[in-house]
């Protein structure tokens, strides 16, 4: 009997009691590798020492202190720490606890950078189908997963959805990647064209798509052509890292692969690492100035905005990232993973895609692989992948979304950026076998 309103009421959960490393551990002692990180949280794996140790040292000296009276070594040291590292002119940052505060308040930010500069007709976000953005109503309204979003629809704020920039399914025969990238970012020039633009305040787009999608990067060229558009009409550039930045994709942010930088930035998941809720919104020194010049504030906030412990484990986070060099290990983890994958699954019946950046990997199922169908949602075959693997002492991500209004199957491989060669074998190993063992149930 639990007293806790679970997210998946009937199915009951184990007990987590412990982690080391790549694995977690449940009440009876069985051990699972964590295969996706949670969902790309954990890139240090679990109980590191120095983390472990940094919290210790901040919750003796200062848990919490409210930011009306002041600010905190921790946060201060932090700020820095992320602006140096940042794309260029993302020279400010504001914390909060998680991805979708990340995202609302970039959201924010950009309205009311609007408002400070003289343009307060500008208010409707363009962003695209198959996205996620967070769960509250402004990330809700931003993302495009219309399971997500049905029942919610009436509290929404305007957002006009346009098609995702999915190589594996939208690319036509005969068409290069960089020439896909291009018409995809075609798509968000006709619609601010439709819409006005004197009346569009951001687009927001994942650079690789996680949640709603298992991985998938933008095409080549793809946000560079997002970035010229956004400028020559003068809206902001919204790139949710939430999930695949902060060293994921084998670069801190993702973007750094594309060769662009955003107005905002919202990353989380990898800046803490799990070891404390924290998220955290870039902005560039255009829109600081902004409200510097204008207001002098940000008319925005929580009760634990740049929470001192939080900032204290990021901040030990990202210092072992750096001094340990596990970017190194993201790339090259990244390319045997992916490798493996292409060994295991390149020529299975149900796989039809395996796509992704470094510890950031996606393997779509499909019924069918010369139609590409998916399998029938009420199949429910990403609840059963889960299960297996499970089963099996694999914790993986079931990504799920809508293609066009039909239900897709996806799994999302972001284990920690600690891992080894012999320990990706094994995921491989594992998930095979869950693969194969919930498709044969399905069928
Ligand atoms: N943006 C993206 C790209 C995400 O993947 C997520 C979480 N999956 C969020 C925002 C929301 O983050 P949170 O769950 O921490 O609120």
């Amino acid at each position: 009997m639990t007293r806790i309103l679970h997210r998946q009421i009937h199915a009951p959960l184990r007990t987590a009691t412990g982690g080391r490393g790549v694995e977690l551990f449940d009440q009876e002692g069985r051990a699972y590798i964590d295969a996706s990180g949670g969902a790309a949280v954990s890139c240090l794996g679990h109980g590191h020492p120095d983390v472990i140790a940094a919290l210790h040292a901040q919750a003796d000296r200062l848990a919490y202190a409210h930011t009306s009276f002041f600010t905190s070594e921790p946060a201060e040291a932090l700020a820095e720490r992320l602006v140096t590292d940042a794309p260029a002119d993302l020279d400010y940052v504001y914390f909060v606890s998680g991805g979708s505060e990340a995202v609302e308040a970039a959201l924010k930010m950009a309205r009311q950078y609007f408002v400070e500069i003289g343009q307060p007709g500008r208010s409707r976000i363009v962003a695209r189908r198959q996205s996620y953005h967070g769960n509250t109503l402004g990330a809700l309204a931003a993302g495009g997963n219309e399971w997500r979003r049905a029942q919610f629809r009436p509290l929404l704020i305007e957002t006009h959805h346009i098609d995702p920039c999915y190589a594996y399914r939208y690319q036509r025969p005969g068409e290069s990647e960089a020439e896909y990238g291009l018409r995809a970012a075609q798509a968000l020039e006709d619609k601010l064209l439709e819409l006005g633009p004197e009346t569009v305040m951001a687009f927001v787009a994942e650079p690789v798509v996680g949640a709603t999608a298992g991985a998938v990067p933008a095409a080549t060229g793809y946000l560079r052509r997002v970035r010229e558009i956004c400028d020559r009409y003068g809206v902001l550039l919204i790139l949710d890292e939430v999930m695949c930045g902060m060293g994921r994709t084998g670069t801190l942010h993702a973007c750094e692969q594309d060769g662009v930088a955003p107005d905002l930035m919202p990353v989380a998941k990898g800046l803490g690492g799990g070891y404390q809720p924290i998220g955290a919104t870039f902005l560039s020194g255009r829109i600081y100035d902004a409200f510097a010049n204008g207001s002098g504030l940000f008319q925005h906030g929580h009760t634990y905005i740049c929470h001192p412990m939080a900032c204290a484990a990021a901040l030990a986070v990202q210092e072992v990232i750096a001094r340990e060099n596990l970017l190194d290990n993201v790339k090259a983890m990244g390319r045997h993973l992916r490798r493996r994958l292409t060994e295991r699954f390149g020529n299975h019946p149900h796989v039809g895609d395996i796509r992704g950046r470094g510890l950031f990997m996606g393997v779509e199922l499909v019924e069918d692989r010369g139609s590409k169908a998916p399998f029938a949602p009420a199949l429910k075959l990403n609840g059963r992948v889960k299960r297996e693997a499970m089963e099996r002492g694999l914790a993986v991500y079931p990504a799920g979304g809508t293609i066009d209004g039909v239900h897709g199957d996806h799994v999302l491989l972001a284990p920690p950026f600690i891992i080894d060669a012999a320990t990706v074998d094994t995921i491989v190993e594992r998930l095979g076998e869950a693969l194969d063992a919930a498709i044969a149930q399905a069928a």
